[in-house]
């Protein structure tokens, strides 16, 4: 028997017991006549003790040979800390050791392993196990297990069934490009790897299988950007028989669900504006709502004077900012160079400054009288002690700038708050995109999402106007999940296919199986999926996905522990039927 308890387990309550722990030499004390080891475990941190007066002929010699991270099995009796450390849950005992053993020995390892480490992001991730026998990291991987069960048993409860689907797949497109994995049986032929299971899903459905959900990896070969991961974690969900409004209230019960068991929070709101709302308040599609500044626009109280940055403008459009009209010269100057960096890309930034007195000040006091300026303070919602930022130009530039001015202001002025949770449906999302490069359209969601009952007809003549029975749910400024009515009958399926310039052969090709499918009796059906690695960070008041995945990617896409992707052989290579360029 290696452990009579784990090392977070005894109590005052044990005192007296023979007891056998294991775990990780963390930390060694030796004054000489006295020596403590901590010794860890997943569990927690137990003080083990060794002294000349009590402790056995030899033992203190055996311990002062135990290194940092040295696995051992330690027997003794359970006594009374002399000096108690109410700090940890184990505090008020330690272990008189009577017999240690060596399990294994353990090379200094290359950081502390402490909650306050003293190593840098790539020599932790270069040592994972290392790490993740650190609470920040144990802890996270502990809290996401927690949510999965939360999820599944939520999910089963309300009758949905869990059912795999395959990773060695044709393309399902999600709008990255495919991992494709090469057949060695087939020459020349490839799976792709699951974008997301979206087809099998709506097969499912067909199958009759009515709910179903999956926690399942997907894969997408995205340009790098901050925080996304290659492969990633999806609670993907379809429904049968449903309509809109009932996929958002199951989907509204398992949020809360989680909410309320993982972070103690009670949420019966879930606020709902659509898509274009969402723009026109906020300058983007997932807002966060935790704080107001919200967009006031500006065209028909600024377009009327000499000022020509505004008058030649699409949109003249400003926010609030709480408390900001005590910015400095030299920290309205700062800002305007933070707008004006290639990231934001804004021309130039007019600001007001509300004074408390009733009055205003304003970059642009040349064009604009204080009547002029109290209208703006109305359209922006700004009271006495507010800065009003004003951004101009074509109305899609100007929003998405004006909305990372606002959440950077938000962030400066501590109102995106970690614990506060504030969830909201996106609803009506436009069915089809513009590819400005290319000028073409692309489905928005994915192909298979259906137009709004009444909108198909629109195609030809107005794509843009088409909206969606497509939905996000979003939750202090992040998607954390987005679905929609999908499409069931193989007509439709092939007027979509077809505006989204796919000829006939190609989408027989690539989705006939799915359009055969949906002759032999598709039920109405519609899904959602949730992004489970990016929900757990938020839940657990963190940004960074990184430190919620065991063994994460860095943020060029590799494993540096394991060193992937890499080199494959000749050998290997052959028997895939694939060549190199430079054997070519
Ligand atoms: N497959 C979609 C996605 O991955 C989700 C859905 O429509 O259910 O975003």
């Amino acid at each position: 028997m290696y452990r009579s308890h784990n090392c977070g387990e005894l109590r005052s309550a044990h005192i007296g017991q023979s007891v056998t722990l294991s775990g990780w030499v963390q930390k060694t004390r030796d004054k000489g006549f006295v020596i403590w080891v901590d010794l860890r475990d997943r569990y927690g941190i137990t003080q083990l003790v060794f002294d000349e007066e009590r402790s056995p002929a030899g033992i203190m010699e055996q311990s002062r040979s135990l290194g940092r991270e040295f696995v051992i099995q330690a027997k003794g009796t359970v006594i009374e800390r002399a000096s108690k450390n109410s700090n940890i849950p184990t505090g008020d005992i330690e272990i008189l050791v009577s017999e240690i053993q060596i399990l294994n020995t353990s090379m200094t390892p290359p950081f502390t392993i402490e909650d306050n480490t003293d190593g840098g992001e790539d020599i932790r991730m270069k040592y994972r196990y290392l790490d993740i026998r650190r609470n920040p990291v144990k802890d996270n991987l502990i809290f996401r297990h927690k949510v999965t069960m939360e999820v599944r048993k939520y999910l089963s409860n309300q009758g949905f069934i869990e059912v795999e689907t395959p990773y060695l797949i044709k393309s399902t497109p999600e709008g990255a490009r495919d991992f494709v994995v090469p057949s060695r049986m087939n020459e020349g032929q490839f799976y792709a790897l699951p974008q997301s299971p979206q087809t099998f899903k709506q097969l499912l459905m067909v199958g009759g299988m009515d709910k179903y959900f999956q926690i399942v990896k997907c894969f997408r070969d995205e340009d790098l950007r901050a925080d996304r991961q290659p492969e990633f974690t999806q609670i993907d969900c379809e429904m049968a028989f449903i309509e809109q409004e009932d996929i958002l209230n199951v989907f509204e019960g398992l949020t809360a669900h989680l909410l309320k068991e993982i972070v103690g929070v009670d949420s019966s709101n879930f606020p709902r504006i659509t898509y274009d709302e969402a723009l026109k308040k906020y300058g983007n599609d997932k807002p966060d709502i935790r704080f107001g500044m919200e967009f006031g626009e500006l065209n028909a109280v600024a377009q009327h004077k000499d000022f020509n940055v505004f008058n030649t403008a699409e949109l003249v459009v400003g926010i609030a900012v709480p408390g900001g009209a005590s910015h400095t010269r030299k920290e309205i100057d700062a800002l305007v160079d933070w707008v004006r960096r290639p990231q934001i890309g804004a021309k130039g930034m007019v600001y007001v400054k509300c004074n408390d007195d009733g009055s205003f000040k304003s970059s642009v006091d040349k064009f604009y009288n204080q009547e002029d300026l109290a209208l703006w303070a109305e359209k922006t919602g700004a009271k006495a002690g507010d800065l009003i930022c004003v951004l101009s130009g074509d109305t899609h530039t100007t929003r998405g700038q004006l909305s990372a001015l606002r959440m950077e202001m938000a962030e400066r002025l501590g109102l995106r708050k970690p614990d506060e949770f504030a969830p909201l449906w996106v609803v009506d999302f436009p069915l089809l995109e513009l590819d400005i490069e290319t000028g073409n359209y692309h489905a928005m969601h994915h192909p298979f999402t259906s137009p709004k009952p009444g909108h198909l007809s629109l195609l030809e003549t107005d794509p843009d106007a088409v909206r969606a029975n497509a939905y996000d749910l979003v939750l202090n400024g992040n998607e954390i999940g987005g679905g929609s009515i999908r499409i069931h009958d193989k007509e439709t399926q092939a007027t979509m296919f077809k505006h989204l310039g796919f000829t006939a052969e190609e989408a027989r090709a690539q989705f006939g199986f799915l359009m055969d499918a949906f002759q032999y009796g598709a039920p109405p059906h519609g899904g959602i999926a949730f992004g489970l690695d990016r929900l757990v960070a938020i839940l657990g008041g963190q940004e960074t996905i990184r430190d919620f995945i065991a063994f994460p990617k860095n943020n060029s896409g590799r494993d540096i522990m394991i060193d992937a992707p890499a080199p494959i052989d000749g050998e290997q290579l052959k028997e895939l039927h694939l060549k190199l360029d430079e054997q070519a």
